[in-house]
C-alpha cells in the first residue's frame, strides 16, 4: 500500500467521492488520546472525538485489545445466529438505566427509526390507526433518513426529497402551552434531546422536561429520548435525561456507545419492550460482535468515578472559557459544550484559525462547540483551551 499525501488525497476524495460534507482542511493519519497527527505529521489536540465518537481518545490501549481480540474470534454472524457480545452489552445498558430490552442498530438515525416504529405500532395497535403522530421539538436534529428528517424540527432539512412522512408535529422547546396545545388523541409519542447538540447545545428546561413527561404518563403518550449525542456519559450522567428526573419509554443511542465503531440502538421500558415482534424489524449489521465488543470494553469504563471526572473536567473547561471577555456564555452538560463568543468572527471562521494552530473544534448553529474525550487530560485541556482563547480573542 503506497502511503499518498495530503493533496493527492484531498484530490482524489473531490473526484471521487459525493460532495456532501463541507471537510475541514486536515487528512488525518493517526492518533493517541486525545491527539491526532495529520498526513503531513503535524500534530492537534482533539476537541470533537469525531463528533462525540471517540469518547476514550485515539487508540485506546484496552479498546484496541477488545476489538483485535473479538475480530480475531468472530467478526459477524447475523442476527439470525445468538453471539454473546451482544447480550452482554444489553446487560450493561439495561442494568444500568432500569430500562427492559435493547434493539440493536448501527447509527444514530437507525437507533430513532426503531423509536419511531416503535411508536407508531405501540399507538396504532393500543388506541387505533390515527394515533400514530409524534411531537419532536423545533430546532432538533433526529438524524439523515426519511423519518428521521422529517422528524428533525429544522425547515432547512425539509426540501428536496418530498414528500415527507406525515404524521410529525414541532414544537418549540420549552414552550409547555405549545405542547399541551399540539396533545390529541392522535399523539403516540413526544421526542426530544435534553440537550439539543446540532440546534445549538441548548439546554432544555427542566420544566419543560418535568411537564412533558407528565402529559406523557397521564396520557398513556410514549416519552422518546434521543440520546445519541448527549448518550454514554458524554455530560457526565450516564444518559443526560438522568439530570431531569424522568423515565423514558424508550431511549436512542449512538455515537460515543462504540468508542469509534459503528453501533447504535434503541432502549425500550416496560410499556415497550415487545412492541416488536419477529419480522417487524431488523438490521444485517446491528450488535455485530466486533461493535459489540468495542462498546462492552467503552461500557465497562463508564463507572461513577469516570462520570465525576467528565463533570469536573466540563466544569474546569467552562471556567477557563468564561475568564475570557469575549466568551458570553457556555451552554451544554459535561463534556458538551456550546460556546457563544462576542466577536466578529463567526465561530466557524474561529474554530478554522484554531485548527490552523492545531485544535480540533465543532461548531453548532452560531456557536463553537466542544465534544472532547471523555478521558481527556487536563495538560491538553489547557493546551487546547488556551489556543482556542487565543483564536476567539484575536
Ligand atoms: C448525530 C445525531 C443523530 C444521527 O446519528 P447518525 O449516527 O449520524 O445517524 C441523531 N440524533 C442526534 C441527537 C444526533 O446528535
Amino acid at each position: 500500500m503506497k502511503t499518498m499525501t495530503k493533496t493527492e488525497i484531498q484530490n482524489l476524495d473531490s473526484e471521487k467521492i459525493m460532495n456532501t460534507y463541507a471537510r475541514f482542511d486536515l487528512v488525518i493519519d493517526h492518533g493517541k488520546g486525545s491527539r491526532c497527527v495529520s498526513v503531513d505529521g503535524k500534530e492537534y489536540i482533539d476537541l470533537t472525538s469525531g463528533i462525540g465518537v471517540n469518547c476514550l481518545g485515539y487508540a485506546d490501549e484496552g479498546w484496541v485489545a477488545a476489538v483485535a481480540e473479538q475480530a480475531g474470534k468472530l467478526q459477524h454472524c447475523s442476527n439470525l445466529f445468538y453471539s454473546q457480545p451482544q447480550v452482554e452489552v444489553a446487560e450493561a445498558l439495561t442494568a444500568r438505566t432500569g430500562m427492559k430490552k435493547v434493539f440493536f442498530g448501527n447509527s444514530g438515525a437507525e437507533a430513532n427509526e426503531a423509536a419511531i416504529k416503535t411508536a407508531r405500532k405501540y399507538g396504532t395497535t393500543k388506541k387505533g390507526e390515527n394515533c400514530n403522530k409524534i411531537i419532536s421539538l423545533v430546532n432538533s436534529f433526529h438524524g439523515r433518513t426519511m423519518a428521521t428528517i422529517t422528524a428533525t424540527g429544522q425547515e432547512h432539512y425539509h426540501q428536496y426529497f418530498t414528500p415527507f412522512l406525515d404524521g410529525f408535529l414541532y414544537c418549540p422547546a420549552n414552550d409547555v402551552d405549545a405542547l399541551k396545545e399540539l396533545v390529541s388523541d392522535d399523539v403516540c409519542a413526544i421526542m426530544m434531546e435534553m440537550v439539543q447538540g446540532e440546534g445549538g447545545v441548548l439546554d432544555l428546561d427542566a420544566a419543560f422536561v418535568k411537564a412533558a413527561a407528565e402529559i406523557c404518563s397521564q396520557n398513556d403518550i410514549l416519552l422518546i429520548v434521543d440520546e445519541v449525542q448527549t448518550g454514554i456519559g458524554r455530560t457526565g450522567k450516564f444518559f443526560s435525561y438522568e439530570y431531569f428526573d424522568v423515565k423514558p419509554d424508550i431511549v436512542s443511542f449512538a455515537k460515543g456507545i462504540g468508542g469509534g465503531l459503528p453501533i447504535g440502538g434503541t432502549l425500550f421500558g416496560e410499556k415497550t419492550c415487545d412492541v416488536l415482534q419477529p419480522g417487524d424489524h431488523g438490521t444485517t449489521y446491528g450488535g455485530n460482535p466486533v461493535a459489540a465488543a468495542a462498546a462492552r470494553y467503552v461500557l465497562s469504563q463508564i463507572d461513577d468515578a469516570f462520570l465525576e471526572e467528565v463533570c469536573k473536567k466540563g466544569e474546569y473547561i467552562k471556567e477557563k472559557l468564561l475568564a475570557s471577555p469575549k466568551v458570553k456564555s457556555v451552554t451544554g452538560l459535561g463534556l458538551m459544550m456550546g460556546i457563544e463568543v462576542d466577536s466578529d468572527k463567526a465561530a466557524g471562521e474561529i474554530v478554522k484559525e484554531a485548527l490552523a494552530k492545531g485544535v480540533m473544534a465543532l461548531t453548532a448553529k452560531t456557536k463553537i462547540r466542544l465534544l472532547p474525550p471523555l478521558n481527556i487530560p487536563y495538560e491538553d485541556i489547557d493546551e487546547a483551551i488556551d489556543i482556542l482563547i487565543e483564536a476567539i480573542e484575536n
